[in-house]
């Protein structure tokens, strides 16, 4: 009995009748992965990149970021990793990208985008993370920041697996990229949604513009309406597709994710255990009827309430 109790806190998160959803979590460091909460996840469903090149004058060579991916992947202990390529811009400034001046830097040069002027910025983090991955025998999965299309993420797909890596995603977080979904999953394995930028492009609202918090929050029914489109191509396509913005940080939002049909959630560690408590306290039905009741409010303040009347307390 002792040792169900324990299981329970680690692996994937299951509904009150078994419905899996993995836990995984949001990190930048090997550091955030020490720790009992971050123990309890399945592997890491965001591991950012940006740390090792900020306050540099040159980008850091294969080696020494080989090195520093090798770590986290170390520290992952046989789980599997999902590491992002450098999302960098002018609204998050390199000073090697040379790039100040962009009068929107929010809708300029970011992400997956940078690699349209330096392609072989990209192709040398590529080699670094199979470099990494071959070193430490990892379950190394790779993704893209940024991708509005299709074709870019073939292109991305492309030349991934051509630097060795055969698991390979992108990230939905530009509308249009949600809205084609089940043409992404025809050139990549795997859908991740950032519902933190996904929200600024989807709003139009500046995701540092704290006046504009209510279009930004999660709960907001058009952002949710998004997610469910990419979870629909995930089952028609069967290839996985998670969350990894703040809204799986949501223990109640997290059940609304798992009802529109989204396979994985990935966090901070601290949130880990709320959200396994609040999936754990609902059924795989009663996930899809909260998820219904949040498409259909008119706002996020709405479907927050609407949700939070019916959902069941955590055990
Ligand atoms: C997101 O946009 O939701 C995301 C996870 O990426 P970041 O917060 O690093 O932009
Ligand atoms: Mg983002």
């Amino acid at each position: 009995v002792r040792r169900g109790r324990a299981d329970r806190s680690r692996g994937p998160g299951r509904t009150a009748d078994g419905h899996e959803v993995k836990l995984l979590v949001n990190i930048g460091s090997a550091a955030e992965l020490r720790g009992e909460e971050a123990a309890g996840a399945e592997g890491v469903g965001l591991f950012r990149t940006e740390l090792l090149f900020l306050d540099r004058t040159t980008a850091p060579g294969i080696e020494e970021q080989s090195r520093a991916y090798a770590e986290v992947f170390a520290a992952v202990g046989g789980r599997p990793v999902v590491i992002r390529t450098l999302d960098a811009g002018a609204d998050k400034p390199l000073p090697f990208l040379d790039q100040a001046g962009e009068p929107n830097p929010a809708l300029g040069v970011r992400g997956l985008r940078i690699a349209r002027r330096r392609p072989e910025g990209l192709r040398t983090q590529l080699h670094a993370i199979e470099l990494a991955a071959r070193r430490t025998g990892a379950d190394v999965r790779v993704m893209a920041p940024m991708v509005a299309t299709a074709a870019e993420a073939g292109e991305f797909a492309t030349t991934a697996r051509g630097a060795g890596l055969d698991t390979v995603g992108v990230m939905v977080e530009v509308p249009a990229a949600a809205l084609r979904a089940r043409r992404l999953l025809e050139k990549v394995d795997f859908l991740s949604v950032g519902t933190n930028d996904l929200s600024q492009y989807a709003f139009a609202a500046d995701r540092q513009c704290g006046d504009l918090a209510d279009l930004l929050d999660p709960w907001q029914p058009a952002l949710l309406e998004l997610i469910a489109g990419c979870a629909t191509a995930g089952r028609t396509r069967g290839r996985p597709v998670g969350v990894c913005g703040e809204a799986a940080a949501d223990p109640l939002l997290a059940v609304v994710l798992a009802g529109l049909g989204v396979g994985s959630l990935s966090m901070s560690p601290r949130a880990l255990a709320p959200v396994r408590a609040a999936l754990a306290a609902h059924s795989l039905a009663d996930c899809e009827r909260l998820a219904a009741l949040a498409l259909a409010a008119d706002d996020a303040e709405q479907a927050r309430a609407a949700v939070r009347r019916e959902a069941r307390p955590a055990p």
